[in-house]
């Protein structure tokens, strides 16, 4: 199925450079392959690309408002765009008969769309653009690591535009005098044609006068002052689903704004961030773990209790361990957000050297020293450091 570049970004009609711009980056970070846990973010990805693209390109943005999206993916397809038509080529392997991101299921075939685009046929209500979907919208969620591990459900308040509940969405009291848009007849929308060096091009847009709504009222709503629609803290819960990772965006459809052609709403996009841990840090699925050991526990290894996030475990520690050693507990990481399993808890072991020594652990020290022979000569400078610590 197509879908309108003004849908895939998620921006008004009249948006500026700038907006169609920031919306790309969002969108583009969102769905980026890389990163995206939706099934589908290669194929949105590439939408997003080709959507920014044309709009982002005053020549193309006006070819694509004047014929609509279909007309002009057809045209683009089949080399008739007016700008430097680079995706030409592109239809060649798709022939001229409707391939792959094509007109889609408009009148069934393509050469139909291009006579009625040069010739500017009939066809009526062909070209016409869906309502518009309404905004979407973004907010900030913070949850713990506790939380990203068990997955969670969030109650959360948002402040979004919603339906005035005084007029309910129509934008005038019920009782206001109403009388049939002059402009486009009552039709709600308004057709130009223009003279194109290939032909008459014809276009249909929303009337300016009456927004598409092909009445005009004597009165508008009070409450929300025409609009049909009023700012509301709307308090929703989300699924947070287990192994979510900082920075990923949750998306809850039809819980942005709503349309103001009558169309589905836009979706609520949710940023999710992770807390910090106090015993854990996590890289990607797996979690690191630091372990204090004293001397002789490395030396002669021992058996401790680390904590997990789904309860203690027992690790043995061998005898000569290191410092800076790391024993991995597998499957004891995060739960990963795509496919089974966990990640891994990595143990690093840190050996604690004492600061202080009582008088029998000095001695005993000292006796352990003497005893590796020449070693006392070398570590003389470590005795120096016992001494004055008392
Ligand atoms: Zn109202
Ligand atoms: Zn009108």
């Amino acid at each position: 199925m197509s879908e309108d570049f003004y849908d895939v970004l998620g921006v008004d009609a009249d948006a500026s450079a700038e907006e169609i711009k920031q919306a790309y980056r969002q969108k583009a970070t969102e769905y980026h392959p890389d990163v995206s846990d939706d099934p589908d973010a290669e194929e949105k990805f590439k939408k997003i690309q080709k959507a920014k693209k044309v709009l982002t390109d005053e020549e193309k943005r006006q070819a694509y408002d004047r014929m609509g999206h279909d007309r002009y993916e057809q045209a683009e397809k089949h080399g008739f765009d007016a700008s430097e038509g680079g995706a030409g080529a592109g239809g060649m392997g798709g022939g001229p008969f409707g391939g792959m991101g094509g007109g889609g299921g408009m009148g069934g075939g393509g050469l139909g769309d291009i006579f009625e685009q040069v010739f500017g046929g009939g066809g009526g209500g062909r070209g016409r653009r869906r309502p518009r979907k309404g905004r979407d919208l973004r907010t900030e969620l913070e949850i713990n690591l506790e939380e990203a591990y068990e997955g969670v459900q969030k109650q959360f308040t948002v402040e979004r535009p919603e339906e005035c509940d005084v007029c309910e969405g129509e934008g005038h009291p019920p009782e206001a005098d109403s009388q049939t848009c002059p402009e486009c007849q009552g039709r709600g929308q308004v057709t130009q044609v223009q003279q194109t060096p290939l032909g008459r091009v014809q276009q249909t847009t929303t009337c300016p006068r009456c927004e598409g709504d092909g009445t005009l009222y004597s009165e508008s709503c009070d409450e929300c002052r025409g609009e049909g629609y009023v700012r509301n803290e709307a308090q929703l819960t989300v699924e947070v689903p287990a192994g979510i990772q900082e920075g990923q965006t949750l998306r809850m459809e039809r819980e942005g704004a709503p349309s103001p052609e009558g169309g589905r709403h836009g979706d609520l996009l949710i940023d999710v961030s992770v807390q910090d841990h106090e015993e854990f840090e996590r890289e990607g699925d797996d979690l690191q773990y630091r372990l204090p050991i004293s001397f002789p526990q490395a030396t002669f290894g021992d058996t401790v209790e680390i904590p997990t996030l789904s309860g203690a475990v027992e690790l043995d520690i061998p005898k000569g361990t290191q410092s800076g050693e790391t024993f991995r507990l597998e499957g004891e990481g995060m739960p990963r957000l795509r496919g089974r399993g966990h990640g891994d808890l990595h143990v690093q072991v840190q050996m604690v050297t004492p600061e202080s020594l009582n008088e029998e652990q000095r001695e005993a020290l000292e006796a352990f020293a003497e005893a590796g022979g020449d070693e006392i000569e070398v570590n003389e400078g470590f005795f120096e450091k016992i001494k004055r610590a008392f």
